[in-house]
């Protein structure tokens, strides 16, 4: 548009009579105004396109026909330059006497007999209506030497008539300059009604999907040819396929890119001709860092800079209104996640029992994280081993695998948990776990017994991407009450043994034995006791001290362990008195290795001692079978042994329907 042309009088550009322009008043009063609208010497260099367009008009509503192929009209702007019509040839004269007519002010005629023939020029000043400023010369070339006198005439009209077209041209521009800027402000009004409520609706929501939802419905809405993305530089997991994964590494240093590193919005106008495409990038960020980028596509020719700044502010509040969103969420994670191993801890802790809290984790860890497959495995030192403790997979449970072996092996050597989004692409090691179940996710932690890495917990899904990176360390966190509930077991499970053990000979104590000897009772169909004492042991107190007398107690014991079959159980059963429990053996086998006691420790005891022996049987056919009964019958035949003489063996009286 014109500079000064689209300057509006004060009293026009107040809000107030733009108000006056569009109400209900009449016509005149409408366009009154416009009447004292007018040009002034500053726009005389913008003119030209104006009065070429006010020529255009004026050659079609002429007033006459006269001359219409005999004279040749022309305009020229207050230079003395023909702007109209464009292919216009100057001829000399003309010139000068529009030169002569813009000097003077005055219309100018002049008339040529000479060799070209007759002809008559006149030029006709125009004057501004409001200053009466001089802008143009309208000419005529006359062809038709004996109607000059009417012509003259026709021609001042026809002056009258451009100035008008002119005038009408100058309202009509400088009305629809008028209506695009009311056009424009009524836009910027409605985009920023719509700002506003994108705002506000931002910062209702406390929840970072939700938030990024709206922000592609308001750019949908606001810009319906618009392509937007985000591309988000941490994991979050949304339905919209317009969230993506922002891949540093692969875009290189490209717009979005370099909008997230610089955490400013960057505009790319196209340079190749054809491509009217922009492209816009602009950070998601809050207060504490860049979040992700969105990414525009818009066309060129529509995009203003309002648009750019809409755009820009609601990035801002939508990056705030996500962080905000995103550190309630964590704070609501937190409280969850601290509930959730408050619980769980609460339950591990129930069971002292290894295997309940292997099977419990399982469930549990199961149920957490919705993953499909769970097994957790134990370094098994004596076999040098992993063994599967428990898992949901079929025919899994007690598998055992090499040390090295998968992801229990790696866990093992780095004892760091580990993610993994697609086992497929990984490559650099095979899992059966993995592979039986068809999984490409896992996650995989190493859990601390006692301080040390004694167990791995795999959980896996056959979808890729499945677990989260805060999934991740929830599992971190878990495993480690996982591996506490262990190490209580544990020891548990070892303070249960020691109390079964007796100290001075290592052989299990009496009440161990009875619940043995009860529970094989109950379920086997026979099983024999030997009841060994060493002979006159008081004797070797009394000469040897007490400190040799316990060496050949454990001499004794060891005599005993060696000699018994590794499913027997041997016991202190009081004092100098020792038991073997040989289960589903019948008393004449006993015997054989009650003779083999004896005879081994008359050799190999140092001082010397002897041992007397008495055994006792029982079978499911009998009436009565406890352990109290078996452990008399054993104790009498051993009376009847040091009654005999010592250093012998007695079988109990077999009786009938004992
Ligand atoms: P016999 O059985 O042949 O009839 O004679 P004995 O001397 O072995 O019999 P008695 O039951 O009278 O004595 C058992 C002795 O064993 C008494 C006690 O001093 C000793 N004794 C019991 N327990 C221990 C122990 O743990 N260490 C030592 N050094 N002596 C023990
Ligand atoms: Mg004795
Ligand atoms: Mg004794």
């Amino acid at each position: 548009m014109l500079e000064h042309l689209g300057r509006l009088p004060e009293s026009v550009n107040s809000p107030n009579s733009t108000e006056t322009l569009f109400s209900k008043k009449s016509h005149e009063e409408h366009t009154l105004w416009m009447q004292h609208m007018d040009i002034t010497p500053f726009d005389f260099c913008y003119l030209d396109m104006l009065l070429q367009q006010a020529f255009a008009d004026w050659q079609v509503q002429r007033l006459t026909d006269f001359g219409r192929s005999q004279t040749k009209y022309s305009v020229w702007n207050a230079e003395g330059i023909c702007v109209a019509p464009i292919e216009q040839e100057s001829i000399g004269a003309v010139v000068q006497l529009v030169s002569e007519c813009l000097d003077s002010g005055q219309p100018r005629i002049a008339r040529n007999l000479g060799a070209h023939g007759q002809y008559a020029m006149l030029a006709e000043p125009l004057y501004s209506r409001i200053n009466q400023d001089l802008f143009a010369v309208f000419t005529a070339l006359i062809h038709e030497p004996d109607r000059y006198e009417t012509s003259e005439a026709v021609v001042r009209s026809e002056a009258a008539h451009f100035r008008t077209c002119f005038y009408r041209r100058f309202e009509y521009i400088f009305m629809t300059d008028l209506l695009k800027a009311h056009e424009q402000t009524a836009r910027e009004e409605h985009r920023r009604s719509i700002l506003f409520q994108i705002i506000q609706r931002l910062n209702d929501k406390m929840n970072a999907d939700a938030i990024l939802d709206k922000v592609f419905e308001s750019i949908d809405y606001l810009y319906p040819a618009t392509r937007m993305n985000l591309y988000m530089s941490q994991d979050q997991k949304s339905p919209h396929s317009r969230i993506k994964p922002l891949l540093v590494r692969e875009r290189g240093n490209d717009i979005c890119v370099r909008s997230f590193k610089e955490g400013k919005m960057i505009v790319l106008r196209s340079e190749q001709p054809g491509n009217r495409i922009a492209e816009v990038a602009f950070p998601l960020k809050g207060n504490q860092g860049v979040y992700g980028v969105f990414h525009m596509e818009m066309n060129e020719e529509t995009i203003e800079e309002s648009d750019l700044q809409l755009v820009s502010m609601m990035a801002d509040t939508t990056g705030t209104a996500f962080e905000n969103a995103k550190l309630h969420e964590q704070s609501n994670m937190l409280v969850q996640e601290l509930r959730l191993m408050n619980d769980l801890t609460q339950r591990l802790n129930k069971s002292l029992q290894l295997m309940e809290i292997f099977d419990f984790s399982v469930q549990e860890l199961l149920a957490i994280f919705q993953a499909e497959w769970c097994c957790i495995l134990q370094l098994k030192e004596d076999t040098d081993q992993f063994e599967v403790m428990s898992s949901n997979i079929p025919d899994f449970a007690h598998k055992t695998f090499p040390l090295d072996y998968g992801f229990a092996g790696l866990l093992r050597q780095t004892e760091e948990p580990i993610i993994l989004s697609n086992y497929a692409e990984y490559g650099q090691l095979t899992s059966v776990f993995m592979e039986v179940t068809h999984s490409l996710s896992l996650m995989a932690a190493p859990v601390r017994v006692n301080g040390v890495v004694k167990s791995f917990i795999l959980l896996s899904h056959r979808r890729e991407h499945y677990f989260s990176y805060d999934n991740y360390r929830l599992l971190q966190m878990l495993s480690i009450h996982i591996g506490l509930a262990l190490s209580n077991a544990t020891l548990h499970a070892e303070v249960r043994r020691l109390a079964n053990l007796d100290m001075l000979t290592g052989l299990y104590v009496r009440h161990y034995l009875d619940n043995i000897i009860h529970e094989r009772q109950a379920h086997e169909f026979c099983g024999s006791l030997i009841v060994v004492d060493i002979d006159q042991f008081k004797q070797v107190n009394d000469t040897f001290g007490h400190q040799t007398g316990d060496q050949v107690l454990k001499q004794v014991s060891d005599i005993v362990t060696s000699s018994a079959r590794p499913e027997d159980v041997c016991a202190r059963w009081g004092g100098e008195e020792l038991a073997i429990y040989m289960p589903q053996v019948g008393i004449h086998q006993a015997r054989h290795y009650a003779e083999t006691i004896r005879r081994r420790v008359a050799e190999e005891t140092r001082p010397l001692v002897t041992v007397s022996s008495g055994i006792a049987e029982w079978n499911c056919m009998d009436d009565k079978v406890t352990v109290e009964s078996l452990f008399y019958r054993a104790d009498m035949a051993l009376y009847e042994a040091k009654n005999g003489g010592r250093n012998r063996i007695v079988l109990e009286k077999q009786e009938i329907n004992r």
